[in-house]
Formats: structure tokens, C-alpha cells, sequence
């Protein structure tokens, strides 16, 4: 059995993100509702395809009389010009049409890649997601983004692009890596902090229990794409509240940027970029208790070893694709589940929130 969340877009498209265990029938029937084309293309990460392609394959072959499988290599330099062409080509060279679907399986990864393919292959052809990462489950496969990057930045080349549907099916977390779960875990930590403050002590719970996928954490990973969904229908083109999802992450980002992406992982610098989102809040009168942090730290402290150059910091925010006229915007909060823009940051006070997250991290 599944829980469902819907989403509807601007009266546009509204779809169905399902999220449970063990979805196979209720995917392979909304195959046979919705498409009357019985060839399917599945494009899925490398090593979920080594891990589960098999048991895809045949579910998918319950219905489907013709299954393409294309897989792309793990990591995030997948998301390139190169294997966009790869796809594209292959995808035309087995007669792909206007109505056959595309399975887009992995991570976050794979989705953005594949849904761009899916999004620009003859226009566009129908997209189902079936996320496999944690971080693809509560945020990558929700909401219609899709990219590869440009030399020039991250996501830079891309198109909003709507799936027919979403599969959460908590089983691919099995074979998930502790690191992807804490990655995802700090995307799921944003949400309690910008939307839903009682999440902290469901996902310390939950946490406490264990990296491993459970009725807890499903309930969880329901909520957490339920306050995406929520957030992301009243503002499809990101010109308003979406921008709450970047709590932490014009921190973050820089602290991505000045380590070289890879040394320390996107969960990691956001984390750290919340905890200096924090400080920045109260230097501007909010009295948030850090105490609902303070559980989660010890997971997220493993590859800074040492302090930055925090002027090296501030004038890599300035170079985050959410910079609006040369200007400085943070998500900040008035308290817990409270988020507004800051349209102009201080240059003194970034560095205050800087320094006091690296001092919380020593101490
Ligand atoms: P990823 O896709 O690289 O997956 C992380 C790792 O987990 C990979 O090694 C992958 O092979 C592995 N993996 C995935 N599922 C697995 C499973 N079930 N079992 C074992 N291994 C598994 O990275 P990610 O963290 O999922 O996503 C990061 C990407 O998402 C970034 O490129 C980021 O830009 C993008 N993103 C997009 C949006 C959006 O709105 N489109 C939002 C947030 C992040």
C-alpha cells in the first residue's frame, strides 16, 4: 500500500508522488492506465541498475512488450552535454516516439539528467521517476527541475518539466550508502526547519533507529515530499517561496565551491550553511535554540577539518546562480518553520555567522 500526494501545478498538470513499500503492481497498472504505447525506454543509474535492474526489467515487462535499458554512468559528472547527446541518440536510434514513456531510475543524478533527456527529446515525451536516493525520494524527483551542467556552474542548462507520476518505494533503500542516507537526511532536516519543526525529533527517532528503510522513515520521506509538493505548486518558476528550499544553501554552496566539489559532500555544506543561516537569523533579532541541531552534528562535521578564509567565502556566495543584482539573498527564519528573504546580506554579519558555525563545529 502506498500513500499519495498530489500535485497540481497552476491548474496545469497534477500528478500523483506515491510513496510506500513495494509498489510494483500499483506502478505496472499505472503503466497499463496510462500508456497505450507498449514500449517503455528505462534510463537508470549504473549501479542501481547492477543492484536492481533485473527485478525493474521484469516488472516493467508485465506490461510494457519492448523495454530499452540505458544506463548512465554514477556521479554527478553524468550530468553533462556528452552523455545528454548519448541519450538522445540512442534514444532516437531505437525509434523513440512522441508517446513513449521514459523511466527515469536513481538518484538525483540520473533524474535530472534523464528527465532533461525526457523533457527535450522530440519536445517531450512522457516521464515517470522512480527514486532510488534518499535525496532523490524527498527532493530531486519533486517539483519539475531538470539539468545538466555548463563549465560555467552547476544546473545551468535544464527545463521544468513535470512527470506523470512519482514512485517512492522505500525497498531501494536497502542497498543505499550511510552517506546518501545522511546526504538526503540533511534535504529532510530543511524542511523541519523551514516548515514543519516537529520533524526534528521524528528524524532524531528515526535515526537513532538506524539507516535502514522502515514504517518511521517512510512516514517521514511522505511528509518531507509533501511539504516539497506543497511549496513547489504555488510556485512553479521559482519566483517567490520556492526559494525557501535554499535555507542553507547560498552557505553551502560556497563552502562546496571553495573545498572543490567532492571533498565534502552537498549534505555536509548545507548542513554547515543552516547552522551559519542560523546565526545569520539571530544577529537579526530571531532567538532560535540551536539545541535542535545540536543532535544531528556529529553526523555532518567529518570533512571540514579546518576553517576556511571566510572573505574567500563570502565572495563565493556572491557567485551562487540565486544572486539577484549582484546582491547577496539568504533564506533566513523569524524562528523554526518560519522563513522570509533577506534581499541584501551584511557583509559583517555573514562573516559573524561563518565564524560562529566553524567555532559550533570545534566545540
Ligand atoms: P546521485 O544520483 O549521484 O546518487 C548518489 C549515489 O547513490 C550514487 O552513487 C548512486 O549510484 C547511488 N544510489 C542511488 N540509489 C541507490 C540505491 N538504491 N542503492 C545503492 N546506491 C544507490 O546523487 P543524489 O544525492 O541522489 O542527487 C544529487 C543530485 O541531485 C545533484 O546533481 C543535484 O544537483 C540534484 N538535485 C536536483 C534537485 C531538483 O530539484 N531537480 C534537487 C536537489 C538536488
Amino acid at each position: 500500500m502506498s500513500h499519495s500526494t498530489e500535485v497540481q501545478l497552476s491548474n496545469k498538470k497534477l500528478y500523483a508522488i506515491r510513496g510506500g513499500e513495494n509498489l510494483w503492481d500499483e506502478l505496472v497498472d499505472f503503466f497499463a492506465a496510462h500508456y497505450s504505447d507498449r514500449k517503455l525506454f528505462i534510463l537508470i543509474d549504473a549501479r542501481v541498475h547492477k543492484l536492481h535492474g533485473r527485478t525493474i526489467e521484469k516488472q516493467a515487462t508485465r506490461y510494457f512488450k519492448t523495454c530499452h535499458t540505458i544506463t548512465i554512468p554514477e556521479g554527478e559528472s553524468s550530468k553533462s552535454v556528452q552523455q545528454w547527446t548519448r541519450l538522445q541518440d540512442e534514444l532516437l536510434a531505437k525509434g523513440i516516439e512522441r508517446s513513449t514513456p521514459v523511466l527515469a531510475v536513481g538518484g538525483g543524478v540520473s533524474g535530472d539528467l534523464a528527465g532533461f533527456t525526457a523533457a527535450s527529446v522530440l519536445r517531450g515525451v512522457p516521464l515517470i521517476h522512480l527514486p532510488t536516493s534518499l535525496l532523490a525520494m524527498v527532493d530531486s524527483s519533486i517539483g519539475g527541475k531538470t539539468a545538466i551542467n555548463h563549465a560555467t556552474g552547476k544546473n545551468l542548462i535544464g527545463a521544468f518539466y513535470q512527470p506523470d507520476a512519482v514512485f517512492t518505494d522505500i525497498d531501494f533503500l536497502k542497498t543505499l550508502e550511510r552517506k546518501e542516507w545522511i546526504g538526503g537526511l540533511a534535504e529532510m532536516l530543511k524542511y523541519a526547519a523551514i516548515q514543519s519543526p516537529p520533524m526534528f525529533d521524528e528524524l532524531k527517532a528515526a535515526v537513532n533507529e538506524g539507516f535502514e528503510p522502515s514504517h518511521q522513515w517512510l512516514k517521514l520521506i511522505n511528509k518531507s515530499a509533501a511539504i516539497k509538493a506543497d511549496i513547489v505548486q504555488d510556485d512553479v518558476h521559482e519566483a517567490g517561496k520556492r526559494a525557501w528550499l535554499n535555507f542553507g544553501h547560498t552557505f553551502g554552496h560556497a563552502l562546496e565551491k571553495l573545498m572543490g566539489y567532492g571533498n565534502i559532500s552537498h549534505g555536509e555544506a548545507v548542513f554547515i550553511g543552516m547552522m551559519a543561516a542560523i546565526h545569520y537569523s539571530n544577529a537579526c533579532g530571531a532567538t532560535i535554540k540551536k539545541v535542535r541541531f545540536a543532535p544531528f552534528r556529529p553526523l555532518y562535521s567529518a570533512s571540514l577539518h579546518q576553517e576556511l578564509p571566510i572573505p574567500d567565502l563570502i565572495d563565493a556566495m556572491r557567485y551562487d546562480k540565486k544572486v539577484k543584482n549582484e546582491k547577496i539573498r539568504l533564506v533566513l527564519l523569524k524562528d523554526w518553520g518560519q522563513p522570509y528573504i533577506e534581499s541584501s546580506a551584511d557583509k559583517e554579519k555573514l562573516a559573524a555567522a561563518w565564524q560562529a558555525a566553524f567555532d559550533e563545529l570545534n566545540s
